[in-house]
């Protein structure tokens, strides 16, 4: 007989169970023999293999070719360095190939350990009580207990449920919710049974008590993990696009070696070295280290956010982010502290503060009863920490029950006997009790969808019916109260009878009172509204609660500063079609209440319609489907469902709003750091170029070898490339509009400055340099020198020093295309003073070194060389400093501004 067949006791049996679950021995000991509750992930592929990627990609091709070519060149015309410069290219290969490497290594290790802040917990009973403990440390016989969008755990038969529906589609594909239950079932196949809960899947639904049967890689998950284990993280759009890119940028780099050769051949080159420049060409301007860059660019700026308390599940959404137009959030917990106390009631015509209440209990049947609902009518548990019971759940639910133990009511002499669970979309709450009264309903909830199902109201001792007129009365209490920001609740009962059937259990109930809660707003909330606003962000709250409270919130935090804000409760929603509710959204200020989860999805979708780029958050089932629907969707952290999360994009770890805020800001600093490093590589491609042209047109010395263009472009410039990759957000970050989901990394204003403007400076100085050192050892125009003339090694030396130091001044310039390299205080990021110290480091070995000098053609020259260059670096520093001055003096956006 399989688990399935059982009756439950018996199924409790046959794992050496019982219904108060395991003791803690027997669970450590199973835990040895099953081992952890983790479906393993399949080996990842052998380091060797991921390396040899590295080596075989596209550049790394091109790049062998030209190897390949140079060892022909030296083998048909030896003793012209060719076999160094084949090697050089090899070297050049494998140390890029190794860079990549660890740069993906490194991106890969900080996904995983975000992916590790989160462990997944489940509620356990140990010892026989409740417990929770990590899923992992789960094990057959174990007991649990599941509620309303938890991840089930782990293959479990279910011993007691009430309402329970799972959605079992990550592993039978069906995309409806089933219901299930305790009773034993007669069928076949385990994964249809009505009393299995399957690893993987998730309760939509209600709550059970279930006891595992398999965990790990023996649940039906597992085995299908098996089969799929996941296809790796599919590139994000900016990492798709920087695949364009520098495919262009090297069929450009081919394109031009192969003109420079035309050229060579025209003007009478001796064919191989002709060639060998073709060849020298292309290495110089393939964009080798572009994608791994970018790519650790994002993994950096994700554990910068994670720092700031929101974690990233896919690399995908850090720029999604930094492009985010508006930002639609919940408000309690998010916007408020979420941190409840009873301030107001409304009873028997009154208005009375929550101690006044409390007092009234013993005098006023009507007082009573509210504070009874308060008591009985909740979803809160008593958990174990560290040996003390402690209550957990809804805060609001914590602060009214607080308020009948404090007037001396006893939960004990209550069973409880069923329940209709809240959701989001019902409002409200009912749970069936034994009293000593005989089995009562008690329902709360808002007021909008408990006053429909009460027909009497209690005045006092009395209970009257309930007319038009008091109905009003109760209508007026509520907009009071929840126009001072209150959540308010109504609270309901009536006498049931035993064995009613629970579908026809909401009706007929008598009003008792209504219960006003302070929720008061994070104190951080305000200036991250501000912030928004002037990052050209829309904020846009969506609530359940009452329109009058989240007005009342919203003006609080300044989230609504005029005096005819829109609100938009949910049944104005339902009432407009798509292009009504496309026409409302674009109003400035905006406050959605009442609103279920399918309109939330409704307001997601107008907003995208007018090509917003929107960010949601959600806690709930019901949210998934507009996190899922949404640009970047925000699962709470500390609130939220297994499912949101799951659904998310980013989850929040303090549920906490100007966390989002923060994220964004991290977001957009991506994309400005990717094009502040593109400006620093590209530059040097003009000081690199210019010498090879002056050699073909003037007919000079080569000023610049290819070696030498390999040093600058896979040496010197990498460090302070990553380093301009990593900075962290600059003040004004926030003080722009968002960047259009279309803006291009590449774009005729920074490919103007970096190449025309201070390349071509970096070149004027390189050649400068070249021509001092020439002029000083009396050559004359027209001279050849050989290639190993100490005065032609000086020469050269002096022009790649001299690219040197203006890179050096050029990594300052970067760090903003507008914002003048003073405004940056010198250590707000070391990474650049390491950078550059790494630069000039290995300037200083390659000049200073025999190694260095044999290698790359280069001679230890005076100081005076490096003097000469001082003046170019300075002027360089000085008309990018007035050309910022310029842009920011007429706000200019034209080709001058960089951008
Ligand atoms: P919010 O957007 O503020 O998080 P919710 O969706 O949590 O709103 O709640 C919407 C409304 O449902 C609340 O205003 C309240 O009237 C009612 N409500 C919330 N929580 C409960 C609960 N635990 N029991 C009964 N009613 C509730
Ligand atoms: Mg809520």
């Amino acid at each position: 007989m399989k688990i399935h067949h059982l009756t439950a006791p018996e199924a409790l049996a046959s794992l050496h169970s019982a219904a108060d679950g395991l003791t803690e021995d027997q669970a450590a000991r199973r835990l040895k023999e099953f081992g952890p509750n983790r479906v393993e992930q399949l080996a990842r592929r052998p380091l060797a293999i991921r390396f040899a990627k590295g080596l075989t990609h596209f550049f790394a091709l091109i790049l062998w070719v030209a190897a390949g070519l140079a060892l022909i060149a030296e083998w048909r015309q030896p003793g012209q360095g060719m076999a160094a410069l084949g090697a050089a290219i090899v070297g050049v290969i494998l140390i890029n190939g190794l860079f990549s490497f660890w740069q993906e290594y490194r991106a890969e290790r900080a996904i995983l350990a975000l992916q590790r802040l989160l462990p997944h917990r489940v509620r356990a009973l140990r010892d026989r009580v409740v417990t929770e403990i990590p899923s992992e440390d789960l094990v057959p016989g174990d007991v649990i207990l599941l509620q309303e969008g938890d991840d089930v755990p782990a293959d479990c038969r279910v011993i007691d449920a009430l309402g329970v529906r799972v959605n079992n589609a990550t592993v039978t594909g069906e995309s409806l919710p089933k219901a299930r239950d305790a009773r034993p079932s007669s069928e076949e196949d385990p994964l249809r049974a009505k009393n299995v809960l399957l690893a993987g899947t998730s309760v939509v639904s209600g709550g059970a008590r279930a006891v595992v049967f398999a965990t790990g890689m023996r649940t039906a998950f597992g085995t299908i993990a098996h089969l799929t284990q996941t296809a790796g993280e599919a590139l994000s759009p900016l990492q798709r696009e920087i695949v364009r890119l520098s495919r262009v940028v090297a069929i450009l780099a081919v394109a031009l070696g192969v003109v420079f050769f035309v050229i060579g051949r025209a003007i009478g080159l001796p064919f191989w070295a002709n060639f060998i420049f073709a060849i020298g060409i292309i290495v110089a301007n393939v964009p080798e280290g572009l994608l791994p860059t970018v790519t650790l660019s994002l993994a950096m700026a994700s554990q910068r956010m994670a720092r700031r308390h929101a974690l990233v599940r896919r690399l995908a959404s850090v720029e999604a982010l930094g492009c985010a137009t508006v930002i639609c959030t919940d408000k309690t917990g998010t916007l408020t502290q979420n941190r409840m106390a009873l301030k107001q009631a409304f009873v028997s015509g009154e208005v009375l503060d929550a101690d006044g209440l409390v007092a009234r209990a013993g005098a006023s049947l009507a007082a009573r009863k509210v504070l009874e609902v308060a008591r009985l009518c909740h979803d809160l548990k008593t958990v174990d920490r560290n040996g003390r019971p402690e209550v957990v759940g809804d805060p609001m639910e914590i602060a009214l029950a607080d308020a009948a133990r404090r007037a001396g009511l006893d939960a004990d002499r209550a069973q409880r006997m069923d329940e209709v669970p809240f959701d989001a979309d019902r409002k409200r709450l009912s749970v069936l009790c034994r009293t000593p009264e005989g089995p009562t309903l008690y329902t709360k909830g808002a007021m909008e969808t408990v006053l429909p199902l009460c027909d009497r109201i209690r005045d006092g001792e009395a209970v009257l019916a309930l007319t038009e007129e008091r109905r009003a009365a109760v209508a007026r209490a509520l907009e009071a109260m929840a126009d001072r920001g209150l959540r308010v609740l109504a609270c309901a009962d009536r006498p049931a009878a035993d064995g009613e059937d629970r579908t026809g259990l909401e009706r007929g109930l008598i009003l008792s009172g209504l219960v006003g809660l302070e929720d008061p707003p994070r104190p951080e909330v305000p200036g991250a509204i501000r912030t928004c606003r002037d990052a050209g962000i829309r904020v846009v709250m969506v609530t359940g609660d009452h329109p009058h409270t989240a007005l009342a919130i919203a003006r609080e935090i300044e989230l609504v500063r005029s005096p005819s804000p829109v609100v938009i409760t949910g049944d104005e929603i339902r009432r407009l079609s798509d292009t009504q509710l496309q026409l409302a959204v674009a109003a400035p200020e905006i406050v959605f209440a009442r609103v279920t989860a399918d309109q939330k999805l409704r307001i997601v979708a107008a907003l995208q319609a007018r090509k917003e780029i929107v960010a949601v958050t959600g806690d709930g089932v019901n949210d998934a489907p507009a996190l899922k629907k949404a640009d970047i969707g925000i699962a709470m952290g500390l609130a939220g469902t297994d499912v949101a999360r799951e659904a998310a994009d980013m989850v929040l770890v303090d549920d906490n709003f100007a966390s989002i805020v923060a994220a964004v800001e991290e977001g957009r600093a991506v994309f400005d750091n990717i094009r502040k490093f593109l400006t620093y590589i590209l530059t040097s491609n003009i000081p690199e170029i210019v010498p090879y042209l002056a050699f073909v047109v003037f007919k000079i010395p080569l000023p610049l070898t290819i070696i030498q263009i390999l040093a600058v472009d896979l040496g010197t410039d990498m460090l302070p490339a990553l380093a301009l990759g990593a900075e962290p957000p600059n003040h004004q970050v926030m003080q722009r509009p968002p960047r259009p989901r279309t803006a291009r990394l590449l774009d005729r204003p920074l490919l103007l400055r970096a190449y025309l403007f201070l390349g071509g400076l970096e070149a004027v100085a390189a050649m400068s340099a070249f021509f001092w050192v020439l002029e000083g050892g009396a050559w004359a125009y027209g001279d050849r020198l050989s290639g190993s003339d100490p005065l032609y090694l000086h020469a050269t030396t002096a022009c790649l020093s001299a690219i040197i130091v203006m890179q050096v001044v050029n990594v300052f310039a970067c760090r903003d295309h507008r914002a003048s390299a003073f405004s940056f205080g010198l250590f707000s990021n070391p990474l650049i003073l390491a950078g550059i110290a790494a630069e000039v480091a290995l300037i200083l070995l390659i000049d200073y070194t025999p190694w260095g000098n044999l290698f790359f053609g280069t001679a230890p020259i005076a100081l005076g060389a490096w003097l000469f260059v001082i003046p170019f670096a300075v002027g360089m520093l000085v008309l990018e400093e007035a050309r910022k001055w310029i842009v920011r003096k007429r706000n200019a956006t034209s080709w001058l501004s960089g951008r």
